[in-house]
């Protein structure tokens, strides 16, 4: 437990109280401390940790975001925060390195990734962003790292990169703590509950009373709000760093990320550029194969694994890389059925909101998001004064509303 505060307290001395500090709830730390809040972060581990969705080194960021306009405000002012708390720490957070993206051109947009280079193309020149689409010819020139064949189309975009998850998780959390936050790690919430005059969040010693709660529990949102429960499904995700013959050319100095869906859901492979400090050139593929739960999912890569990853995705793609695994992770996506986050109120009470199921794309939207959240339930509105400053969109929650998934709204509502 650190900078813990006895369990004893007044009735209502929290403004806010936010169960779960990972990439979302750091944040919301982070932005409620900010605001002059009284604010109590709680964590059943020590974060930044290993066991929920927000580790393995590094999150690919982007602003043209092919999953839908909805989400371009929130990644944009994503990338001002980041800089702001390099600025506010002295730590480098956000490596621009701009990223590739390798999709197969004509696939239908009915499947998991589309056409992804042509219509993240499309949202890029309806939003200014600069984006190139490039021939596999034109991409080997410049990453002569890589195998592409010619039904595939490449894009990139300059203002993309990688952020440093878990060090982006501390700083948020520092700083909070330096504003006056109040953090207990080591301390799961049993039950949160609200009534009429505020909100009691109870954990195995003790209870807090506070006027507000947000819920950002990842992986585990379903266990603390059931109503979420049956619309999020947890999947275990490994992530392998590999060997390579030269460093310098995964270097962030030097490589850029890559996502390289292929003709079906099984064939998409991600890797990163390796950041100072680090060695390897990190590797994911995804696998939807069976939902888990967090607290019994198997932690181990298997050899097996390690093998299918290099045998099926890397080797004859990504040239200068060995087979040998310098180490690995498994890490959990939340998925929803229509791959879009959940942030709502509690169905119970407009005094808690809750956010999660960031279906493997949420890091890059977090702090904008958590920011958007704070204000929403403390002042009622998102201030139009966040939106980024280089661009006077609005910030709205309401795509991402848990009613949209319900029974009544088969999945495609939602805007994409
Ligand atoms: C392998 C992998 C690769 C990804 N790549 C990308 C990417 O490149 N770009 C991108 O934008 N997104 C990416 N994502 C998605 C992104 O990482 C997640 O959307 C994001 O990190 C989710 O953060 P979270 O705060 O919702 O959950 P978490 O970070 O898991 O936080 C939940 C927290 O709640 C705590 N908690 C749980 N239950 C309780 C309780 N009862 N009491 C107290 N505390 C509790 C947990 O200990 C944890 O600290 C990826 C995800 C994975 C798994």
């Amino acid at each position: 437990m650190s900078n813990s505060r006895a369990n004893n307290s007044r009735a209502d001395e929290f403004d806010l109280v936010v169960v779960g500090l990972g990439a979302m709830g750091s944040a919301a730390l982070y932005h409620a401390a900010a605001r002059g809040l009284r604010v109590l972060g709680i964590d059943k581990f020590n974060p930044p940790h290993q066991m929920g969705s927000s580790h393995a080194e590094t999150r690919i960021t982007r602003l043209a975001i092919g999953e839908g306009p909805q989400y371009l405000p929130f990644v944009a002012r994503s990338h001002e925060i980041w800089r702001k708390l390099e600025a506010q720490s002295g730590r480098d957070l956000f490596y621009q390195t701009g990223g590739y993206t390798i999709a197969p051109q004509g696939a239908k947009t009915s499947e998991r990734w589309g056409d992804f280079v042509n219509v993240t193309a499309q949202i890029a020149a309806e939003n200014d962003i600069a984006y190139e689409v490039l021939t596999p010819t034109e991409f080997a020139q410049r990453q002569p790292s890589f195998v592409v064949g010619p039904e595939f189309r490449v894009g990139f975009e300059p203002s993309a990169g990688v952020v440093l998850i878990e060090q982006a998780i501390a700083v948020q959390l520092d700083l909070a703590r330096a504003n006056g936050a109040v953090t207990n790690t080591n301390q799961p919430v049993s039950a949160i509950e609200p009534d009429a005059s505020g909100v009691t969040i109870k954990t195995d010693s003790g209870s807090f009373r506070s006027a507000k709660a947000i819920i950002t529990t990842g992986p585990w949102l379903g266990d603390l709000v059931p109503a979420a429960k049956r619309h999020v499904e947890v999947y275990r995700q490994t992530v392998v760093w590999f060997d390579v013959d030269d460093p310098e050319p995964f270097s962030t100095d030097n490589f850029s990320y890559v996502m390289w869906p292929g003709h079906t859901i099984e064939d998409y492979l991600a890797v990163w550029p390796t950041p100072p400090g680090s060695v390897g050139l990190k590797a994911m593929r995804e696998r939807f194969d069976q939902p888990c739960h967090p607290d019994t999912v198997d932690r181990t890569v298997s050899d097996a694994e390690i093998a299918q990853l290099y045998e099926n995705y890397i080797e004859g793609r990504v040239l200068g890389v060995n087979p040998k695994a310098l180490r690995s992770a498994v890490c959990l996506y939340s998925e929803t059925k229509d791959e879009h986050f959940l942030i709502d109120y509690h169905p119970d009470s407009s005094n808690v909101m809750f956010a999660s199921a960031c279906s493997g794309h949420g890091f890059k939207h977090s702090t904008a998001l958590s920011e958007a959240m704070v204000a929403q339930l403390m002042s009622g509105q998102v201030e139009p004064s966040l939106a980024t400053s280089s661009g006077a969109t609005a910030l709205s929650l309401e795509p991402f509303s848990l009613q949209r998934v319900s029974e009544d709204n088969p999945p495609g509502d939602v805007q994409k």
